[in-house]
């Protein structure tokens, strides 16, 4: 799994923790400290899923944008499954030349 994720150039790293809250949260951000922890023992697409998850947080914050656990949830189910569903797309985003 990857080890730090971009947010507006903002290097956040990703710490892999077992059993860490005791509750069903399956991750963690603190975008003060630029850290997201994830719960370890996950299946990886679900990892992926919480990964994205907490980038929501972090956008939410960054860009004082007060959504709720709710609206992050959603936005993130929602962001994931049409990522999966599209991969072509996504795909060819990642493949851009994004130079001038
Ligand atoms: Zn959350």
């Amino acid at each position: 799994m990857i080890k730090e994720v971009s947010i507006f150039g903002k290097v956040y790293d990703i710490e892999y923790v077992k059993d860490p809250w005791g509750d069903s949260d399956l991750g963690r951000v603190s975008p003060k400290n630029s850290k997201i922890q994830i719960c370890e023992n996950m299946k990886d697409d679900v990892k992926a899923e919480a990964i994205l998850h907490e980038i929501i947080h972090a956008l939410s914050s960054d860009m004082n944008l007060q959504m709720d656990e709710q609206a992050v949830s959603s936005l993130s189910v929602g962001i994931y499954s049409t990522m999966m569903a599209n991969r072509e797309l996504f795909n060819q985003l990642r493949d851009c030349d994004l130079k001038p």
